[in-house]
């Protein structure tokens, strides 16, 4: 799959501003967050367990309404949405126990009623191609095919932004992957937005362009994960000559740890199309490495 590169002026489709939110008597999950959902964008939404992936997702959905901050959908506050804007969304939930005693079918009749827009061919061809039973109560369905019927039933409408939380948490590691690919090719193509979370790395390669790094209630980066590799390396050296190689490149750095004696290691990126002086020791980073620093 190569990059798309849809035009980026048209105006968000999602964006959050300042977004704080905690739970009754808990800490602040979300803590004054900004985030720009742009359109043909996929975004991985990287965070270790319990980092806030999935209340800011619902935050996102206006399903959590934050203490502070604004929330917009396609320029409208997301707690008071019409109903063409709520058409142009789509959302897959991390588990959903409704609709047990319903079968695939049924599933699907109900929500058709709900949106202007239905595309019964792509439904019938996902059912067929993800091997769903359409007359089975959904209850007697593996997780596996819960989860891709409710991705099914998340598509059929052809939203202009998907949101989903853990979409392939239900299938086994070896399908992960290529699932997550015909997933994001099936919207891509009409420059939807895609948004996924995930806490498995292997779920990103080849498959989001964009990273989102989730850490302190905030998102700490958002970046194409080809810039990423391209462009951030470690350094190590004294904090004096970190400083002035830092400003020498004009690298950004994204975080530092103390090591001893007075020296640190910086992680840290470079502008767009630079390269490190031949006299720098830099180590290049993969994925877990950001990931293991970043989240
Ligand atoms: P992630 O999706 O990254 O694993 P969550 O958004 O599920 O993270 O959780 C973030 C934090 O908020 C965790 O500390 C979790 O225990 C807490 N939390 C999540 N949901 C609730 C809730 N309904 N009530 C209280 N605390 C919650």
């Amino acid at each position: 799959m190569t990059t798309p590169h849809f035009p980026h002026t048209e105006s968000p489709s999602a964006e959050l501003k300042g977004v704080s939110l905690s739970y009754p008597k808990g800490p602040l999950v979300l803590n004054g967050l900004d985030w720009q959902l742009l359109p043909g964008q996929v975004v991985g939404l990287l965070g270790r367990n319990g980092a806030g992936k999935t209340t800011l997702l619902e935050a996102l959905l206006g399903l959590r309404e934050p203490q502070a901050g604004t929330v917009k959908m396609f320029g409208q506050d997301v707690l008071q949405l019409n109903d063409a804007t709520r058409a142009r969304i789509g959302y897959v939930p991390q588990q959903s126990e409704l609709f047990e005693g319903f079968t695939p079918a049924q599933l699907l009749a109900y929500f058709r009623s709900f949106y202007p827009r239905w595309n019964e061919a792509k439904v019938e061809g996902l059912l067929s191609r993800w091997d769903i039973a359409r007359d089975k109560p959904i209850r007697n369905l593996s997780g596996g095919q819960k989860q891709r019927l409710s991705i099914i039933r998340a598509l059929a409408h052809e939203p202009d932004l998907l949101v989903l939380d853990e979409p392939v948490a239900s299938l086994d590691p070896a399908g992960r992957r290529d699932f997550l690919r015909e997933l994001v090719g099936e919207v891509l193509d009409r420059g939807a937005t895609v948004v996924f979370s995930t806490h498995i790395l292997s779920d990103l390669e080849r498959v989001a362009f964009n990273l989102a790094f989730m850490s302190g209630g905030r998102i700490a980066l958002q970046a194409p994960l080809d810039e990423l590799l391209e462009q951030v390396r470690a350094f190590t050296g004294t904090v004096t000559e970190m400083a002035t190689l830092m400003s020498r490149l004009g690298a950004q750095a994204l975080k530092r740890t103390p090591l001893e004696a007075g020296r640190e290691r910086v992680l840290a990126r470079l502008p767009a199309a630079t390269t490190v002086p031949v006299d720098v020791a830099a180590d290049r980073v993969n994925l877990d490495d950001l990931f293991a620093e970043l989240t």
